[in-house]
């Protein structure tokens, strides 16, 4: 194969785009500093290529301020006036540069990642090739962690956390929130001293609260993910001052520019990648491209989302450059039902494998997607 046909090969040409909003039910509910959720919202896009293929993305942000101002509405508001309209003009696209047409709009990082990972799913089963091979890596086991909400009493936290490292997660991420943070740790660590463990404070915490972190900081935890508002780099930098546990951006990390600043002031040495906050696979991998020619370490987080982004973030998390596990968890961890076929599932050593195939190597059910579908629109080049 010559460069050239490559480079040709890279172009797609949407002929169609639907919107399918679904709305899934979780297995429980799952709570966080900034409230509880009940059931998975999302937008699924189909996208078909002037060959006939159809490729998937999604678009998953949580519903009100659960995580960020994105939330289904402003999205699909996003895709349907601005985003979609935009990839049916532009006739033939690079998949591999799509971000760039992307970035004439602001803001909309949620609504981004679905249509881009959706055109690079296109690609990849036009081409036949896996998508982790086109996203720059090789297939190989991706080493799964679970996160584990907020509960009432430490005894429903201790029964979950036994639970999933039961099923061989290699590592447990417990959320925390003021009122609700060194009783958990210190009951998980006793009754599992071994236990690879990290929190996530989901932005709750100011630097008032440095005497909390300072005791978290003899938990041995590995990190601590986000514990100050997403704007608080130089508190960041404080904080990770004082502490030995290295401190783990997620919201704060919304950007390259955001990653550049929080590089520039020390604010973290290990960054959360979630395709979903940076707009989409092309903008994650250069957010890992800057995380690691700084020195940080990398991971692959999730909203957690439905099977369609969780299997391309998968693809994502094969690249040799992250080092800690993923947040993407079995589908069995978070649903009742997922739409992929077949569901993610990890093995008794926390790892979970990529099917074989071009794509993802899944499938999207259109029974379940139709199933669970509460609003369709479709749009036409
Ligand atoms: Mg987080």
């Amino acid at each position: 194969m010559t460069t050239t046909s490559i480079i040709t090969r890279q172009l797609i040409s949407a002929k169609s785009v639907a919107l399918h909003r679904v709305c899934l039910p979780l297995i429980e509910p799952f709570r966080i500093s900034n409230g509880v959720i009940a059931e998975k919202d999302a937008i699924l896009i189909e996208i078909t290529t002037a060959d006939g293929v159809v490729g998937w993305g999604e678009a998953s942000p949580m519903s009100g301020s659960f995580y960020s101002d994105d939330t289904p509405e402003s999205a699909w508001g996003a895709l349907s006036k601005q985003l979609i309209p935009r990839l049916l003009d532009a006739g033939e696209v690079d998949a591999t540069r799509f971000y760039e047409l992307l970035r004439e709009f602001p803001g909309e990082a949620f609504a981004k990642a679905g249509l881009e990972s959706g055109v690079w799913d296109a690609y990849s089963q036009t081409v036949g090739l896996p998508l982790c091979e086109l996203l720059g890596a090789c297939a190989r086991p991706i080493p799964s962690g679970v996160a584990i909400g907020i509960y009432d009493q430490v005894g429903e936290l201790l029964e979950r956390v036994e639970r999933y490292a039961a099923q061989g997660y290699q590592r447990v991420k417990i959320k925390i929130q003021p009122g609700w943070d060194i009783e958990p740790v210190a009951a998980v660590r006793e009754r599992f001293p071994q236990i690879p463990l990290m929190v996530d404070a989901n932005a709750s915490y100011t630097i008032a609260d440095q005497a909390m972190f300072r005791e978290l900081d003899n938990f041995g935890l590995m990190m601590i993910e986000q514990p100050l508002a997403r704007d608080a780099h130089e508190e960041a930098a404080q904080l990770q001052r004082a502490l030995r546990t290295p401190l783990c951006a997620d919201e704060s990390a919304e950007s390259l520019d955001s990653l550049a600043s929080l590089i520039e002031k020390r604010a973290a040495r290990i960054v959360n990648i979630k395709i979903q906050r940076v707009g989409g696979l092309s903008e994650a991998r250069l957010m890992l491209e800057q995380a690691r020619t700084a020195g940080l370490e990398c991971w692959v987080g999730t909203m957690p989302e439905l099977g369609v982004a969780s299997a391309q973030g998968l693809h994502l998390a094969a690249n040799a450059g992250f080092t800690y596990p993923t947040d993407i968890e079995a589908s069995a961890r978070w649903y009742v039902d997922d739409v992929i076929e077949p569901p993610i599932e990890i093995d008794p050593h926390g790892f979970i494998t990529l099917p074989a195939g071009s794509g993802t190597g899944f499938s999207v059910s259109r029974e379940k997607v139709e199933k669970y579908s509460t609003a369709v629109e479709k749009f036409v080049a």
